[in-house]
């Protein structure tokens, strides 16, 4: 009985903590265990110093259609609303501006389509051109040839999230209900096994049981899929993302236009959720055959989720070897380069502060994480956005950008789908959850 739960959530990351609060505030749901293999939570993607800390809403993120937009601004609210009110007296985000800048005339007439497209789903956003930047953001103008176009989408509405902390959290909340709550950290789940009812969940001296299981644990959950026969279709192309800081050069976050083919890669500049000393410069992005930035054993655990079968390989060739990206990775690659990276890295700085030069930009060491992008071995492309899988009695989140952003939306849809695995005794309490969150 001690080992019994109704439902066992591995992988405790702001996606894994999420869907824990959920489940324990808005659903009757009684015994739920959460295993986390570090000894702390969000030590992988979702630990402040990995990630970008925004809050995506999809107004200023030029990948996004007006509906994928629309979806992710909803789900994003949810987070919104919860570090503003149940989480407010503990240091979870900051907000600052955010604006979106195009630089030259090709790029300032694709931005004016784009307002003309989402006015209506993001009316706080307004258009600001040199002038108005020069006060915003002194140093977008500074030095910049005055003939170069520039326009800006800016909204004052901009939150740089710790998902460490909110992943933090959500447990100590979950923790305050009568239900009956385990967390067990460092402890690794060496194994999943299908059983009449549900599944065993192995760790290292323990066996845990539950009806229905949630594994929420970032690029691994694939490999758990994978494991239990799921998801053969997939692949993991795992992407890393570094940084580079320089002392404080802007006041709020300032994103650029993102290229066809490469979701966001484009290069943003942002304040740190834990001050504004220092401004960090990135993504740096870069495929590496790791499932974890500084875990160097997940080179195996890759091996085997990206399960080099004759479909994968060609889904790779095809790639890598697309033009755009080719040229994409061969750059980054030189961006991290030691000593010499910063001397190329700053010409793209130089698009948001044309007066950066290279010694003031320092290589961010330890800082920065990997996005499991999911490789469709039909298609032989990447699949956008994160990946949800659904087995008997069993689900599997893999969780690239904006994962974070979308948790608590992500944990409302997999708790109301474990709640199908449990049967009919068990419910999800709709209103109290639009009450709280609308
Ligand atoms: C460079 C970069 C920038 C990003 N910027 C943003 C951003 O600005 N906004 C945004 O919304 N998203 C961003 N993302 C994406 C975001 O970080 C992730 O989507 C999010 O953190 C995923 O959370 P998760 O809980 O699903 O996964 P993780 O945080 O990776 O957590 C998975 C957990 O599972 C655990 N685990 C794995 N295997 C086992 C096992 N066998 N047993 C027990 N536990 C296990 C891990 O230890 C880990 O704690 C960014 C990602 C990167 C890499």
């Amino acid at each position: 009985m001690n080992n019994e739960y109704d439902i066992v959530i591995i992988g405790g990351g702001v996606s894994g903590t999420a869907l824990l609060y959920v489940l324990s505030m808005y659903t009757n749901v009684k015994r739920i265990a959460l295993v986390e293999k570090y000894d702390k939570l969000a030590q992988v993607n979702s630990k402040h110093t990995n990630n970008s800390q925004t809050l995506h809403f999809g107004d200023i993120e030029t990948n996004y259609t007006v509906e994928k937009a629309a979806k992710v601004s909803k789900a994003a609210n949810l987070v919104k609303k919860y570090v503003e009110t149940i989480g407010k007296k503990e240091p979870l985000y900051k907000k600052y501006h955010k604006m979106v800048l195009a630089v030259g005339e090709e790029e300032v007439v694709q931005l004016e389509k784009r307002y003309t497209e989402f006015k209506k789903l993001f009316p706080e956003l307004k258009k600001v051109g040199r002038k108005e930047l020069e006060k915003i953001e002194p140093k977008i103008v500074e030095g910049r040839d005055s003939s170069q176009a520039l326009l800006a989408l800016f909204s004052p509405n901009g939150y740089t999230i710790n998902y460490g902390k909110l992943s933090e959290s959500f447990v100590k909340h979950a923790k305050k209900t009568n239900k009956h709550i385990d967390v067990f950290l460092g402890k690794k789940v060496l194994q999943i096994t299908k059983k009449k009812k549900g599944h065993d969940v192995q760790l290292k001296n323990k066996t845990l049981h539950a009806p229905a299981v949630a594994v929420t644990a970032g690029a691994h959950s694939l490999l758990f899929a994978k494991q239990l026969g799921y998801g053969l279709n997939y692949s993991v192309l795992p992407v890393s993302g570094r940084f580079y800081f320089a002392p404080q050069v802007l006041n709020g976050k300032v994103y650029t236009l993102q290229k066809p083919k490469l979701p966001f890669a484009a290069i943003h500049g942002d304040p740190d959720v834990m001050g504004p000393e220092k401004t960090r410069f990135g993504p740096i992005a870069k495929a590496m055959p790791l499932l974890e930035r500084y875990n160097w054993w997940t080179f195996f655990d890759y091996l085997k989720t990206a399960d080099f079968d004759l479909k994968t390989i060609l889904s790779v060739f095809r790639i890598t070897f697309d033009p755009i990206l080719f040229k994409y990775m061969l750059k980054e690659t030189i961006y991290e380069l030691p000593l010499v990276g910063k001397y190329f890295y700053v010409k793209s700085v130089q698009k948001i502060i044309p007066t950066m030069r290279a010694r003031d930009l320092m290589f961010a060491k330890g800082i920065g994480g990997i996005r499991p992008q999911v490789v469709n071995k039909d298609t032989k492309w990447l699949q956008m956005g994160t990946a949800k899988l659904t087995g008997d009695n069993i689900l599997f989140n893999i969780t690239p950008s904006p994962g974070a952003s979308i948790c608590l939306k992500n944990a409302e849809d997999d708790a109301k789908k474990l709640l199908e695995f449990l049967g009919k005794s068990f419910a999800f309490d709709e209103k109290r959850f639009k009450q709280d969150f609308t």
